[in-house]
């Protein structure tokens, strides 16, 4: 059967129209709905519910399947320079991301006033680990207790682990091992892909969440929610364009090129990934952008692919201002202490990200776990997050774009130093 069959097939006119379009249909419901019918339209609640139950399903296998098949695709002994060097460019530029959306954040301070807290559910308190603890507990005495009680970190520092261990046999000499760890690849390989079709399902559903999730915060909060939502949006938008201006402007001109000359190669990839909201699914463009700069093939198919696995500056950038918007909300000032460690786990949540539409809401979850603040259904924290989960689809554009936009500029200034730019497509 061809997609367009299937397309006519069950509940076509739904399924066949743009989700994109479907879901900001849905947003733009839910707030008409919300403040229309108030309380009248409460019940929906348990769809919205139904949404952030779906993601949260589903965080524990993406993470652990990705993060193995990212590791293990990496070869220990082929790693060689430009690896490394794509992997510290990588790091740096996603921790200085989180940084630049914090400092955004603490200025605009999206969120607060909303004080969800006050009168909400009785009983609610934060639990906030210590420094040291949390560093700590990133190492799990049992992963399978991680594994079911959905401590994300632990889970992700076990795959990681598993992943390398996974790519030194995947080159062993001993021909049976490397036969089982071949067949233990294609399983975790398997199982992630069919981890990103369920995702993909439960996006199909996103726009009936959203609905529900934006009515009901609309109908308990009223028309005061709009602004401090809209400051959330601009201060990533706004970071966003700092880092692209700061950050990428800087790392560029280091090796002598200029930013506008790589915006203007790197836009195809830039709009579909703003567009599609997903950088594997932007991958072959780009490739093709890269492929203009007059990078050889031999380095970006290595660099891109792994960059959209790993490297996700805007979603970085969006964990950090949201995780602050969720804190000023529930009246939680975050203090220097519970910043760093947003620094820390938004950084892996990033690596942890799938390159799929609002995988990076999913991840944000780890982020507010890190710093006390859990998602549980009926809490303040929970109502904050429906609210950024509803406009996840115009955070996810940005933060896309971005994403891809990094995997560009780490492939181009390595490729720079290794001598092996053209430079005549830069003229
Ligand atoms: N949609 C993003 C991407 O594909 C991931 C995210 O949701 O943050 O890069």
């Amino acid at each position: 059967m061809s997609e367009g069959e299937k397309k006519r097939g069950f509940m076509s006119w739904y399924f066949g129209s743009n989700l994109l379009m479907r879901i900001l249909i849905g947003l733009i419901l839910g707030i008409v709905a919300g403040l229309l019918f108030k309380d009248k339209i409460l019940w929906v609640q348990p769809f919205g519910d139904l949404f952030i139950r779906l993601l949260k399903m589903i965080v524990v296998p993406v993470i652990l399947f990705s993060l193995i098949v990212g590791t293990a695709s990496i070869s220990p002994y082929r790693l060689g320079k430009v690896g490394v060097k794509i992997i510290v460019y990588y790091l740096l530029t996603t921790v200085l991301a989180v940084a630049i959306g914090l400092i955004f954040a603490n200025l605009f301070k999206p969120g607060l006033g909303l004080e969800l807290a006050v009168g909400e559910v009785a009983g609610f308190e934060l639990k906030k680990p210590s420094l040291v603890t949390t560093f700590l507990n990133i190492v799990p005495t049992n992963p399978v207790e991680a594994l079911s009680k959905g401590d994300v970190l632990p889970i992700i520092f076990f795959a990681l682990l598993f992943g390398i261990g996974l790519s030194f046999l995947l080159e062993s000499d001993n021909e049976e091992l490397r036969a089982s760890a071949k067949t233990v690849y294609n399983f975790s390989n398997g199982a992630a892909e069919v981890m990103y079709k369920i995702v993909g399902g439960i996006m199909e559903y996103a726009p009936i969440g959203v609905f529900a999730l934006v009515a009901v915060v609309l109908a308990k909060e009223g028309p005061r929610v709009i602004g401090p939502l809209a400051t959330a949006v601009g201060t990533e938008y706004l970071a966003i364009v700092v880092h692209v201006a700061l950050v990428y402007g800087l790392v560029l001109r280091l090796y002598g090129l200029r930013l506008t000359k790589f915006l203007a190669h790197a836009k195809e990839a830039m709009i579909t990934a703003f567009v599609t909201r997903s950088s594997s699914g932007t991958l072959p463009v780009t490739m093709a952008c890269a492929e203009n700069m007059g990078i050889p093939k031999g380095i970006y198919s290595f660099t891109l692919p792994l960059g959209a696995t790993i490297n996700m500056d805007g979603t970085a950038i969006y964990q950090g201002v949201c995780a602050l918007f969720i804190g000023f909300a529930v009246g939680r000032h975050m203090p220097l202490s519970d910043q760093l460690i947003i620094i820390v786990t938004a950084l892996l949540a990033s690596i942890g990200t799938a390159g799929v539409p609002g995988a990076g809401a999913i991840m944000l979850l780890l982020v507010l776990d890190s710093v006390g603040l859990s998602v549980d259904p009926g809490t303040p924290v929970a109502a904050a997050y429906a609210m950024i989960l509803g406009v996840d689809a115009i955070f996810d554009m940005g933060r896309t774009c971005i994403n891809v936009t990094g995997d560009l500029v780490g492939t181009a200034i390595v490729t720079k130093t290794e001598g092996e730019l053209d430079i005549s497509k830069w003229a």
